[in-house]
Parts: structure tokens; sequence; C-alpha cells
């Protein structure tokens, strides 16, 4: 038995034999000359064929994506036809290079390009090689990277996936997902969470496993052990046994006491609205528009907005959807209102401020949700609250609440994801009506941890008890600012960041005072079957323990211990 631990992305106890990604494509040699019965013309035409084939096949697998996979492929596709790239490969077939060599070295400049610009731009890097990869596989006539094709199911074990590998994967296939690179934030992780697939992330080592070796992953524990004992086994049958119990929520979100917790779904567009309704979600607590648009270069139409938020309104007739507007920049830019040149995107014009300097969109964007609101087309229209990203003052929560009142939308909300938000919650609130907590930038930005980077994995944490203490101010400041107000006007607090999705810690942000949890569809089951284990007194005592732990690790060890429902379902 050997052991590897990373960071568990989604729980999940699963036995199965190994499969490892294939070699990479080998690098064609260096000084690869041009083949003597190839012209430069008839080599040019080869190698912009082959790109538009890879760019064809990777259009035609977003197709059939949905969701955060689809957004990723779109973005990859775009890629395989990027003018710098294809411009650079041909000058250097001109120069006497083959097209392999040609697109090889052209990647390798655009990819050190983006690298150095840093940020979202960086992480497009690793697309470009992706991209470049399967070119010069097209070229070769030989299958392109990604993941094995087997007749059994298996675990998939790798360095890091490509994007578009990701967001391809077949759930029925892979049985869980180990890479020994990647974050808790990288598209891997994001992925295999919407997917629901037992997954462990920064596993240094474990890509030393030979295909065919029995491995046990323990998604919650983030562990991989090799040739496994009948104890592990047994943990993995009883895993197997309850997994049909968590794949069913009953779109009652409550605590044992009867307490009513909305659990609502994070969605990015209208398919992954109509998923979320059949899983039982109670409304929308994120609806992520940015992912309805990524990677454009021209700011979205009236009519095809209208159309793209009515298709989630008609989704939830008569429940709550939380729309947030565009949150460019950063890890999702909208090349229409970022600046990919920025030195530091995720500290630069982002979210709500890409109002300052594009003035306009915003408001363009408020007034398409008022009209697809009203002219949803069921009898019940959707109940539609709008909520601005990346507030950091009051000042711009009430801008904000003022373009949204000019707009005729009267439920204006915040997102806190920012320390500031979090501390002058009072403030914000007497502004605006809801906030809704982003953990996830919360984290990153309270522990300055970039949350696409996997060494800082253990500081992007939100059991940090820094984090806690700032979703704990904020819902005192929610209920001062509701207190100042008077007269009944509740000030409602609902978590949107992935912590929502982990069944522990939405324990302790019930406990906090959050008043409700939006998360990837798949994981309502799961916390909603722990949220109904426990009271909200016991709630609030397992949250004290939280907020007073010294560390983020003990804070998540004394919450886990005392909820022993969490080991009978293996989360
Ligand atoms: C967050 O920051 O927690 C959040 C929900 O927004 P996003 O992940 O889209 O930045
Ligand atoms: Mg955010």
């Amino acid at each position: 038995m050997k052991t590897f631990s990373g960071v568990g992305v989604t729980a999940g106890r699963v036995l199965g034999t190994v499969r490892r990604m294939p070699p990479p494509i080998a690098e064609p040699p260096v000084g690869e000359q041009l083949a003597a019965d190839l012209t430069v013309e008839a080599a040019t035409g080869n190698l912009k064929a082959a790109a538009g084939k890879v760019q064809t096949e990777l259009k035609a697998r977003a197709e059939r994506a949905t969701g955060d996979g689809k957004a990723v492929l779109e973005a990859t596709a775009l890629m395989a036809a990027d003018p710098m790239l294809l411009k650079s490969a041909a000058k250097l077939i001109r120069a006497g290079a083959s097209p392999e060599r040609a697109i090889w070295e052209a990647g390798d400049g655009v990819a050190s390009m983006l690298l150095n610009l840093g940020g979202y731009m960086a992480e497009r890097s690793h697309d470009v090689l992706d991209v470049r990869s399967r070119i010069v596989a097209e070229l070769r006539g030989v299958p392109a990277p990604g993941i094995p094709d087997a007749a059994e199911p298996f675990i998939l074990v790798a360095e890091d996936l490509a994007p578009a590998d990701t967001a391809t994967l077949d759930p029925s296939k892979v049985l869980a997902l180990v890479t020994s690179g990647g974050g808790p934030q990288s598209h891997t992780a994001i992925i295999a969470r919407a997917m629901g697939l037992p997954a462990v992330v920064a596993a240094h080592g474990v890509t030393e496993v030979t295909d065919g070796t029995v491995l046990y992953v323990d998604g919650a524990a983030g562990t991989i052990t090799a040739d496994p004992d009948s104890a592990q086994q047994l943990a993995a049958e009883a895993w197997s046994a309850h997994a049909s119990e968590l794949a069913v929520f009953d779109g009652d979100g409550r605590l044992a006491d009867g307490t009513a917790v909305p659990l609502l779904a994070n969605v990015g567009g209208a398919k992954d609205a109509v998923a979320a309704a059949a899983a039982g979600a109670q409304g929308v607590g994120l609806l992520r528009t940015e992912f309805c648009f990524l990677g454009r270069d021209k700011e979205p139409s009236l009519e095809e907005q209208v159309s793209a938020y009515r298709g989630v309104f008609d989704a939830f007739p008569a429940k709550k959807v939380v729309v947030r507007t565009l949150d460019a920049g950063a890890d999702k830019p909208l090349p229409f209102l970022t600046d990919a040149s920025e030195p530091n995107p995720a500290l630069g014009v982002r979210g709500y401020r890409t109002d300052f300097t594009t003035p306009g969109v915003l408001e363009r964007q408020l007034h398409a949700i008022a009209l697809a609101a009203k002219d949803s087309g069921t009898l019940a229209p959707a109940d539609v609250w709008v909520m601005a990203p990346m507030i950091s003052t009051a000042e711009e929560a009430a801008q904000f609440a003022s373009l949204c009142s000019a707009a005729g939308l009267n439920m204006p909300g915040v997102m806190v994801e920012v320390p500031s938000a979090a501390l002058s919650s009072r403030h914000l609130l007497t502004e605006v009506s809801f906030a809704s907590i982003g953990t996830n930038d919360l984290t990153q930005y309270t522990m300055a941890a970039d949350r696409q980077l996997g060494p800082l994995a253990a500081l992007n944490d939100p059991w940090q008890p820094a984090v806690l203490t700032l979703i704990q101010a904020t819902v005192e400041g929610a209920a001062q600012a509701a207190a100042g107000i008077g007269a009944g006007q509740a000030r409602s607090v609902g978590v949107c960041g992935e912590a929502a999705a982990d069944p522990a810690l939405a324990v302790v942000l019930v406990g906090l005072g959050v008043n409700s949890l939006s998360m990837t569809a798949r994981a309502l089951p799961a916390v909603s079957a722990v949220l109904r284990s426990v009271t909200m007194e016991q709630a609030q005592n397992l949250a004290a323990a939280a907020v007073a732990a010294p560390s983020a690790a003990q804070a998540r060890t004394s919450v886990r211990s005392q909820l022993p429902i969490l080991d009978e379902l293996g989360l």
C-alpha cells in the first residue's frame, strides 16, 4: 500500500484501475526542414487545414458540452484559429521549417508572451500549447492527445488536464480523477465538481503509478492509495451503497429543527438552469452572466442578452433567480470590457469596476435583464434579483442600486468578495436589499493568494478562520443595517462561492447566520442530507468552534469530527 496526499475536490470513495493520460505529442526535432516535395504554399495550406480541423473538432465538442465545459471548449477552439499563432507559423515555414516544427515554435512564442502577461492570460498559455499539440497530431495523422479510451470504467491519472480534456470527460467511463498538478480552483477542479466526479488535485508523485494498478481514491480526504486493503474496499462499497441516496434532492433545504435554508443553484446559462431545476434546486443563487458570452470581443446585443436570461428565468417559474451582472476580468476575460495587458488582473478593472472604464454596458445589461424578466414566457415569472460583483464600497453599492432602479429592477444586491465589503456590510446593505458572499474571491483576497495556483491551495481555503470571521462580520453588518432601516426590512445574506458546496462548511455558514446557499446542482443532495442532521443550535456551536480555531485545518477537523453523518455518507 502506498498513499499519496493532495487536495480533495469532490467527495466520493472509489476503487478502480488506473489509466494514465497518454504521453504528450513529442516535439518535432529542432531544425526539422520542409520536405523537399512540399512547396511553402502547400505546407502553409496543410497547416491551415489542420488548424481548421482542430477548431471544428473542438467546436463540435463544445456543442455537445454544457455549462463550464462548453465555455472552456469554446475558448480553446478560438485559440486554434488565433491569427498570431498561424501567422508566426507561416513565417517560419517561409524560412524553411516543416509545418509541424513551425507550429511548435510559434506555439512556444505565443505561450511565453501570454505567460509574461500574467494572470488570466498566463492561464491561456496552456490552451495554446494544447492546441499546438492537436495541430501537430493532425499533421502527423496520429490520434489527438487526450483522455484514453477503455472498455471498462477507470480512474484517470494525469499531471493536469487541458481544459479541452476535462470538459469532455465521460462520467460513465471515468470513476475518479487524480492529478499531480492543478489547484482547487483550476479548470480540472471546477469541472470535476460540476460533474460530481470524485477528484483529488495537487497529489504530488501520483503519476508514478502504472496503468492497471488498483487505486482507492477518497475525494473528501484528498488521499489516494495504491493497492488498497480490505478496509478501504469496504469503505468504497459503503460509499457506492449511499451514492444513490446522495443522487437526489427533494427540493426542500432545512435543518433538523425545521429551519428553512433554501438551497439554490449556480448556473452559467439556460442549459444549466434546466438541469438545476430538474435536480430540485429551489431557485438560482448565482447566474454567472459572463459565462453566456465568454471570449466575445463585442458586447452582446440586447436581443441576445434578453434571450440568454429569459432561458434561465423560464426554467424557474415563480422562483428566485439571482442574476449577477457581468463579472469580466482576471480568470474570466471579456475582451470588449477588459484590458489583457493589466499587470495584476485580479486587483484590476474587473467586475463592477468595468463600469468605470466602459460605462454604458452595465446599464444596457440591466435593461436586458428587466426586459427578460418582464417578458418571461411563463404564467408565473421568475422572482428576479440582480447583484453586482466585486463591490468594495457603500458608494458603489448606492450607484448600482440607482442603476437598477432606473432599469425598473427592484431587488438590487451586492456580492461580498472583497474584505472591505465584508467589513462595511452595514453600510452596503443600507444601500441595497441583499448580499451574496462569493467565498472564492473573498478567500483569495483575504489570504492574498491567487485562487488559480496549486502551491497556494492551503492558503486558499475557505475554512481559514479569517475568512469565516469576515463572513460573520458580513452577517452582523446586515442585521445592523436591517435594524437601522427598521419596519421589518430584512437584509438576507447568502453564500454562492464553492464553500456552500462543502457539506460541513455549509453547516458552519448556516450557523454563522447565512440565509441561503447556492452551489453546483450536483452538490445539493449531499449538502441537504448533512443540514438535515443538525439543529440551528448545533450549527451555531459548530460555527463558533470554527471561527475560534487557530487554523483552517483545525477548524475543519473540529467541525467534521462533530458531524458523524459525514463519515456515514462518505462525504
Ligand atoms: C466567488 O468569488 O465566490 C464567486 C461565486 O464568483 P466567481 O467564482 O464567479 O468569481
Ligand atoms: Mg467571484
